[in-house]
């Protein structure tokens, strides 16, 4: 069985706060440097907030419409990422997953997606 990439934040050595995506600055205390901050896991599990879908894709992406949701997950934190779940409605429980998004050349681009 392969483990499940778990979903980051990277958290302020100085004062905690969590943040995600990266921030070069931490939100709450301004403490300036990107190695003052830690990795830490964050739950794979919330609930959506808000979701949305956008029809007008630039070419290379592989789906014809792509879902996008805020998820407010089990810490509390809010964090956007793409919704393949069927039948969204805000309040559901969705488990999120580090996916490979999108395929740039030969970069692929990971990020959170929710089902
Ligand atoms: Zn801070």
């Amino acid at each position: 069985m392969v483990e499940e990439k778990h979903l980051l934040a990277y958290k302020c050595k100085k004062c905690g706060q969590l943040h995600y995506p990266f921030r070069m600055r931490c939100k709450k205390c301004g403490n300036l440097s990107q190695f003052q901050f830690d990795t830490v896991p964050l739950p794979n599990n919330g609930k959506i907030v808000t979701f949305t879908y956008a029809y007008n894709l630039p070419g290379d992406f592989a789906v014809q419409k792509l879902g996008l949701a805020i998820v407010e997950l089990e810490n509390g934190m809010k964090v956007t990422g793409q919704l393949k779940t069927a039948n969204p409605k805000i309040g559901k429980t969705v488990h999120g997953k580090i996916e490979v998004v999108r395929n740039e050349g030969f970069n692929e681009r990971y990020g959170i997606v929710f089902y």
